[in-house]
């Protein structure tokens, strides 16, 4: 479960990108965060992985308060969470299968074990054909399907995704969502950034967001 509670954040500079927020994300959700650019749906999603720290407020992910964490815990709690930020790029000059290998071997996997997962990743989004394929040779959708296979490979209970179907055309941005909710189904909370309205009827809720504030929330009938 992750819980905000009367959570804000001030940048320097003054800029406000989140006010007074309180949200319960229960488990097992597919959550989506609409709202313009702006917004403050990466500050938000980055709190929950402890990127960004509150200003004011708390933030609880399975009751362990992230904003107290020392510095020195937070890659044991990212390590808990799928992470499909922006600025994670893929990297150019390897494989498609090393680059998900690579979250398994940094915490200490053996190869031959981190190869294996990564392959049941890469197949659980539909991109075991180009696991040896670099990841210039794959187009946007691809490389963002590969981005969440890495993400998932350490089984996270939780998916964080930024704008994960921004740039993609609209059967990109499906396949991309579909596999997303793949996890889902599978008992993992997923909670997806977009400025993009076209998918939000998919979502179990939608929580707007507008100059850092909830402006409105719903739950849908149709994925709960
Ligand atoms: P969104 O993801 O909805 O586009 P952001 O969370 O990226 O929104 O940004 C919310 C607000 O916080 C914006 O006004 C943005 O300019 C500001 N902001 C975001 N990151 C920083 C930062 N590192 N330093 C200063 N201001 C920032
Ligand atoms: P099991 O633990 O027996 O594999 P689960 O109920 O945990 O079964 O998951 C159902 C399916 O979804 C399985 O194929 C599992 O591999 C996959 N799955 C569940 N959670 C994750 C996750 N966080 N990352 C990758 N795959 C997952």
């Amino acid at each position: 479960m992750i819980e905000f509670d009367n959570v804000s954040k001030l940048y320097a500079g003054d800029a406000c990108a989140l006010r007074n927020i309180s949200l319960t994300i229960p488990d097992g959700e597919l959550i989506f965060l609409a709202g313009p650019s702006g917004a403050g749906k990466s500050t938000l999603l980055k709190m929950i992985a402890g990127i960004e720290k509150p200003t004011t407020g708390r933030v609880m992910v399975n009751g362990q308060d992230v904003s107290k964490l020392q510095t020195s815990s937070l890659p044991y709690l990212r390590r808990k969470l799928g992470l499909i930020l922006q600025d994670q790029k893929l990297l150019n000059d390897r494989s498609i299968l090393s680059n998900v290998m690579l979250p398994l071997i940094v915490t200490g996997a053996a190869a031959q074990e981190a190869e294996s997962r990564a392959r049941v990743a890469l197949e659980k989004v539909g991109m075991l054909d180009k696991a040896n394929a670099l990841p210039l040779t794959l187009s946007g959708g691809e490389q963002q399907r590969v981005a969440i296979a890495r993400a998932i490979v350490n089984r996270p209970k939780i998916i964080l995704a930024d704008e994960p179907t921004a740039f993609l055309d609209r059967e990109n941005a499906n396949k991309v969502l579909s596999a997303l909710k793949a996890f889902q189904s599978a008992g993992v909370t997923c909670l997806i950034s977009s400025h993009d309205e076209q998918f939000l009827d998919q979502a179990s809720r939608v929580i707007y967001l507008s100059k850092g504030q909830i402006t409105d929330s719903w739950n849908s009938s149709i994925a709960a």
